[in-house]
């Protein structure tokens, strides 16, 4: 429902300036040269819409996840290249340069003046060299804030070009009506940059956290935990996660996501499992207590909160225990009555975590480098290890809540849809979206 309401919403925001344009109106044009104007003018509407789809609004990736969000920004963001890259060869044919006699508001002819055309020229090609940086970012040797600054920045600089180029070369931009609209949405656009750079880290700012513990759990995963600093913390759902900066600035880009392994009904500290992966996950051994820490959210919509199935199945790959973690203490410490199985797969037995606590829960541990002396279960998380765990009555009734490697979550995805559970009882997240 809320998929639904969120697609109508955006088909809503980018057809606004293309209805609205069709309705100012102008002489009859031949049918490329209106083609020509409605791809430029959806193109525009889509970078605009793409600020909002950047991950950080509860409003939309709440509802139907940070992935789903993160994909559709991709796909939108390349359709709209498309339709941008189209949009000025399909004008060939249509009369150039200066003003004629016959045309006094020169809504039949195109304009030559490179004063607002250059902006349009530049706007051509910084969104391609824009999506090409997005698409090959994890083969470049770029700082992932290096290359998130660069991105805002590159984006926030052709919604300007875009503006301007519309306002002034557009055959529809330029009617007062249409420039106020474009103006307005650039407006809608830049300030959503503005409320993820400035105001919501000046919020965090009057809410400060501090790290009370960095514990080693394995050789490679760490347990940090954080209290709220002179407010009363989080409100969250356990699976959800935040937005986490570990002694920087409130400012600062360097934050990070990262899921909520501990429960809400614990109290107000929050607990990460976080595993070692790049230049801040590496230094976690460093922090001390007592280090101030920024927290945005809660995002995400990994949680059986209120669900009426009788049983929830968790299946992790690795650090993607962190969520199921949360979601299983939660269970524990409010008493909850539905039934709870957990699959746990790892490499090698020295990645189990929490052992001890998950020793009174029925867990199915999963090595695919197993010790000699191991008793459990060999292989990866696949159809055939679905299939021994879950009872045929268990797959069509329980809600399954999954987390870990891309392949294991599709495997065990489609296989379950195989099986006939519907896809509202699938539940996942992703720690990757490229
Ligand atoms: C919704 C979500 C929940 C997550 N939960 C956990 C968790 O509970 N435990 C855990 O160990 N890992 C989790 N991750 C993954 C974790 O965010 C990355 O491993 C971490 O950010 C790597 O940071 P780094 O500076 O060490 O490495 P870097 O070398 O800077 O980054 C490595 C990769 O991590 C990703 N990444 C880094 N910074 C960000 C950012 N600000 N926003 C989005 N992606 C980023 C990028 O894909 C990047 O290529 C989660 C990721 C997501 C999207």
């Amino acid at each position: 429902m809320k998929l639904l309401f969120l697609i109508v919403a955006y088909l809503v925001a980018v057809t606004l300036p293309l209805i609205l344009s069709a309705w100012v109106g102008g002489p009859p044009r031949q049918f490329h040269q209106e083609l020509a104007s409605g791809l430029g003018i959806l193109a525009f509407s889509m970078v605009l819409a793409e600020f909002i789809l950047s991950g950080r609004f509860k409003a939309v990736s709440n509802g139907v996840g940070l992935d789903v969000t993160m994909r559709f920004h991709q796909i939108m963001a390349r359709t709209a290249l498309v339709f941008a890259l189209l949009h000025p060869f399909l004008y060939q044919g249509t009369p150039s340069g200066g003003q004629r006699p016959w045309d006094p508001t020169r809504a039949l002819t195109i304009t030559t003046d490179f004063s607002v055309l250059s902006t349009g020229i530049a706007a051509f090609l910084l969104l391609p060299s824009l999506a090409l940086l997005a698409i090959g970012r994890t083969q470049l040797d770029f700082k992932y804030e290096t290359w998130r600054l660069l991105h805002g920045i590159g984006a926030l600089l052709i919604a300007v070009l875009l503006l301007h180029h519309t306002v002034y070369a557009g055959r529809y931009g330029s009617q007062p009506v249409m420039s106020w609209v474009w103006l307005a949405m650039t407006g809608v656009a830049v300030g959503s940059l503005l409320t993820v750079y400035l105001l919501v880290p000046l919020l965090q700012k009057a809410r400060p956290w501090r790290v009370t513990s960095t514990v080693r759990l394995t050789p490679k995963q760490w347990e940090v935990t954080v209290e709220p600093d002179g407010h009363r913390g989080l409100d969250y759902k356990a699976g959800q996660f935040v937005w986490l900066n570990v002694g920087h600035s409130a400012f600062s880009m360097k934050e990070n996501p990262f899921s909520i392994c501990s429960a809400p009904a614990a109290g107000p500290e929050l607990s990460f499992m976080i595993k070692e992966l790049g230049d801040f996950t590496r230094t976690l051994g460093q922090i001390k207590s007592g280090t101030v820490a920024y927290v945005d959210g809660p995002y995400g919509n990994l949680s059986v909160d209120g669900r009426a199935e009788p049983g929830v199945a968790l299946i992790a790959g690795g650090v993607g225990l962190a969520p199921l973690l949360g979601i299983l203490r939660q269970m524990r410490l409010t008493g909850d009555s539905r039934e709870v199985k957990l699959i746990y797969g790892n490499r090698v037995i020295d990645q189990i975590a929490y052992r001890e606590e998950l020793s009174e829960e029925d867990v199915v541990y999963v090595l695919s480098e197993p010790p000699e002396s191991w008793h459990g279960e060999v292989g990866f998380i696949d159809a055939a290890l679905i299939d021994r765990v879950f009872s045929e009555k268990e797959v069509s009734e329980w809600v399954f809540v999954m987390c870990g490697p891309a392949i294991m979550m599709d495997i065990v995805e489609d296989h379950l849809i195989k099986r006939g559970t519907p896809s509202h009882r699938i539940l996942s997240e992703r720690f990757n979206y490229d």
